[in-house]
């Protein structure tokens, strides 16, 4: 392990553009869990999967009934407005300030690497703590809709005050497209970088797990998590096996020192 954080942090100082990209298994230490780990909502209730795989074809058939659900139903991951930043999300905080990490591209929907201070993230799934109109792409901050007053008075679903569109929330449910703006800049900043973090995930949810094949000609593939995965030995260079609010901190600190 001590030798894996050393290489670690030798091709993070040696790389020219580094990028990271999250998944579920960074904010499990922040007592969000995750999907498909051992104690992961699929893994624990596999019917909550098989009704998420319908939710994006449910909003398109029944808008105002899929928001009703929403607002009435309790979130399976919980309430992300209150969860805070562990030591892996200020790791990837620390890292930006130091000038190493150019860019975090995130599947999470929680919101905490912006908590925890990072300023350029790219939230490829969205985020719950915001809300998107599904015709001209803009996002506002959930507070700008009186969710609760729409439903009381029958308005449901909320309508953009730009274009008129139908407006959701911005975390991108299974088999809704990635929104063009965020898949474009994502599949820029992957194949500009030549160097790729990748922290706690587990690599098959697709488009997000093609990201890395695109930066593979040209960038060293590192990844952090609590198990190999499908790009383990294939597409990553290693696998620093453990947690990344262990890890990750490790690293800053072996950083820290060479620089
Ligand atoms: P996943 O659940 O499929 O996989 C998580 C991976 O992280 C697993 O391999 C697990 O072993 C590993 N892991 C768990 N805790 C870890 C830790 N402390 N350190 C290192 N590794 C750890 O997650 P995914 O690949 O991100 O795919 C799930 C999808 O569901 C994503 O698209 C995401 O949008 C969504 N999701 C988001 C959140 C969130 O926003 N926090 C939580 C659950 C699911």
């Amino acid at each position: 392990m001590e030798n894996l954080i050393q290489r670690a942090a030798e091709d993070l100082i040696k790389a020219r553009y580094r990028i990271a990209l999250t998944g579920a298994g960074i904010s499990t230490e922040s007592g969000i869990p995750d999907f498909r780990g051992p104690s992961g909502v699929w893994t624990r209730n596999p019917e909550a999967e098989r009704r998420a795989y319908r939710s994006y074809e449910r909003f398109l058939e029944n808008p105002k009934g899929w928001w009703e659900e929403r607002l009435t139903a309790s979130s399976l991951l919980g309430d992300l407005e209150k969860a805070i930043p562990n030591s892996g999300h200020y790791a990837l905080a620390d890292l930006e300030k130091m000038g190493i990490l150019q860019c975090v591209i995130t599947q999470n929907v929680d919101g905490l690497h912006e908590k925890a201070g990072n300023e350029y993230v790219l939230e490829y799934h969205g985020s719950v703590l915001k809300l998107r109109c599904t015709s001209c792409t803009t996002r506002f901050k959930r507070d700008e809709f009186d969710l609760q007053r729409l439903m009381r008075e029958n308005q449901l679903p909320p309508h953009c005050p730009k274009c008129k569109g139908i407006v959701k929330t911005d975390g991108v449910a299974f088999g809704e497209p990635i929104p063009h703006d965020v898949a474009q800049q994502s599949l820029e900043e992957a194949r500009k970088c030549d160097l790729m973090l990748i922290c706690g995930t587990s690599a098959v949810v697709y488009p997000f797990a093609s990201l890395p094949e695109m930066a593979k000609p040209s960038a060293i593939i590192i990844e952090i998590n609590a198990e190999p995965t499908p790009l383990t030995g294939r597409t990553s260079d290693y696998l620093i096996q453990g947690k990344t609010g262990e890890i990750l901190p490790r690293i800053v600190e072996r950083l820290k020192k060479i620089q």
